[in-house]
């Protein structure tokens, strides 16, 4: 297949949903990594199209929803330093941190600017010589070597005023920590096809071989995420656990190496505080002792005041998998995607958005207990 339409042809996707239907005979419990997974699936209406044996949980796979508010609320405090100006990407404005967001800092005066890439972030440090730009590094595998490749630039150019905040997370090892805490059973993972575009589908042989659990790599089209549940579906089936590379028009088992250069070049792995999960070790990234002269966190000394979640929120529980949104008492009553209380509603692929933008009323209550 060669044009999107194609992965999206309805016919294509009846055979599967057949296929899925055929195959699956006993309960199982499937849960998608990836936030863009996530909104694929109640998008295209899939948990509807799949039998009732097939549980389908969305995981932490967004990288708004999994950082830390302690970590959100230093960024907070370092946009209200004077000369800084803070880049961002433009999800990470509206969440609310414990006491602010970067919106209200900026609607306080605070000079906060939406970015749509590193290198725009870069821009801003030439344009803006007596300022302090600071760039909030959040996402995963997919996003960490292009802000490498950011701070190397900077280092070619002699750009002295450009920083980044790191907080980049690592996603084999968060899969890890939920599996490790027992809290959700699972017996297939949907992996991230960005992030294993990056990292190469190796990256998750130790769910078989340590967990006795399948992972497929699928792409973002309706037909790549029937084609993955199928996949998983039928090595569930044959209790023959095993990584299934479903997105080989992108994934390669060892990654991509050029990137992942880059990334280990300027970053090294490090401990890792995430949302709902708490601190994991080596699932983070920080700088290397080379370029830490980029290091935000060793630029500025800021106090953001005591760490606070926003009270009702179970953002960190849909996060593990363990609650679905309708299970938050905020959920559409108080909290919505125009006034968020918490990030898994304000991000584009937060699994809170994802449920209130696509799921319907009758379709949110269909989880199986
Ligand atoms: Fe948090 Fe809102 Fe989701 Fe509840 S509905 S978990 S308050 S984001």
């Amino acid at each position: 297949m060669k044009y999107l339409d194609e992965f999206r042809d309805p016919s294509l996707a009846r055979t599967l949903v057949e296929n899925i239907r055929r195959r699956s005979t006993r309960p199982i419990r499937i849960m998608e990594f990836c936030g863009t997974h996530t909104v694929s699936v109640f998008k295209h209406g899939i948990r509807q199209l799949l039998p009732s044996t097939i549980e389908m949980l969305s995981g932490p796979g967004c990288p708004v929803c999994v950082t830390a508010n302690a970590d959100l609320d230093w960024a907070i405090a370092v946009a209200r330093e004077p000369d800084v100006i803070l880049t961002t990407f433009g999800d990470m404005l509206r969440v609310p941190g414990s006491h602010s967001s970067l919106e209200k800092a900026k609607a306080d005066g605070a000079d906060v600017r939406v970015v749509y890439s590193t290198l725009d972030a870069l821009q801003v440090a030439r344009d803006n010589p007596n300022r302090l730009v600071v760039f909030l590094g959040i996402g995963f595998e997919t996003t960490a070597p292009t802000i490498a490749v950011s701070v190397l630039q900077a280092e070619a150019d002699d750009i002295t005023n450009y920083y980044v905040l790191s907080l980049h997370k690592l996603t084999p090892p968060a899969t890890k920590a939920i599996l490790d805490s027992g809290e959700s059973r699972l017996d297939g993972i949907i992996g991230p096809g960005h992030v294993t575009t990056i990292i190469g589908s190796q990256a998750w042989e130790f769910l078989p071989r340590d967990y006795g659990i399948s992972c497929v790599i699928a792409g973002f089209e309706p037909l790549d995420v029937l084609q993955g549940i199928h996949t998983l579906a039928d090595r569930i089936e044959a209790s023959r656990p095993e990584v299934c590379n479903a997105y080989s028009r992108s994934v390669r088992p060892e990654g991509n190496e050029v990137a992942l250069d880059y990334m280990y070049r300027v970053f090294e792995i490090s401990a890792a505080d995430w949302r709902g999960i708490g601190k994991v070790p080596a699932s983070g990234l920080k700088f290397r002792e080379r370029y830490r002269r980029f290091d935000a966190r060793e630029r500025f000394e800021v106090d953001p005041g005591p760490t606070l979640e926003p009270p009702g929120c179970l953002c960190g529980d849909v996060i593990r998998g363990v609650k679905t949104p309708p299970e938050c008492g905020l959920y559409r009553k108080v909290c919505t995607p125009h006034n968020p209380v918490g990030p898994c509603m304000v991000s584009s692929e937060g699994t809170c958005a994802a449920y209130y933008l696509y799921a319907g009323e009758q379709n949110q209550l269909t989880r199986k207990k």
